[in-house]
């Protein structure tokens, strides 16, 4: 049937827009609140009379930079900063590497030295078989292993800032001064 065929195209055939115009693509500008980069939970504005940007929720402060579309975390030990691209941030220069290499390294030596020194200990000294602590040492190893582990492990997440990790430890504060 051509008449419905017709009915189905209403719209004379035009060329594609670009899609680009048609999503919600803005430029950073101190007007509208953008997805917090360091927590992805809160909202970052415009602090009053400021070229600065603010989050809602783990209240770190943000230089910016319209020029360039980037802002920089100020608040931070990690000198941070996203550049906007119109969506969403992208990390522009993370940390030091120097500070990342430190990091890793003392990561690697807490993880396994406390660890092989007990288990060498236990190894070149021995509980009697017969022993009731017998199993200690074996125990006791594998704490040492864990704890440190654990604790290497937030470390690298504290160097990396990662948004679960900011984000819930925000909330565990936030718990902790309702009660
Ligand atoms: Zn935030």
């Amino acid at each position: 049937m051509p008449s419905q065929t017709l009915f189905l195209n209403p719209l004379p055939k035009t060329p594609l827009q670009p899609t680009s115009t048609l999503l919600s693509e803005s430029a950073l500008n101190y007007q509208d609140s953008y997805v917090c980069p360091v927590c992805r939970h809160g909202q970052i504005s415009a602090m009053t009379l400021m070229d600065a940007f603010a989050c809602s929720f783990c209240r770190h402060i943000f230089s910016a930079n319209l020029p360039t579309q980037s802002i920089q975390v100020v608040d931070s030990s990690q000198p941070m900063s996203w550049r906007w691209n119109g969506q969403k941030w992208q990390s522009v220069y993370r940390d030091a590497p120097s500070l990342t290499l430190v990091v890793w390294l003392i990561g690697i030596i807490l993880v396994t030295l406390p660890g092989s020194i007990v288990w060498l200990s236990s190894a070149l000294f021995p509980p009697l078989p017969t022993s009731t602590w017998a199993w200690f040492p074996k125990v006791w190893v594998i704490c040492t292993f864990g704890i440190h582990f654990l604790m290497v492990s937030w470390l690298v997440v504290e160097h990396y800032q990662l948004p679960l990790y900011v984000s819930t430890r925000i909330r565990v504060a936030q718990w902790l001064g309702r009660r």
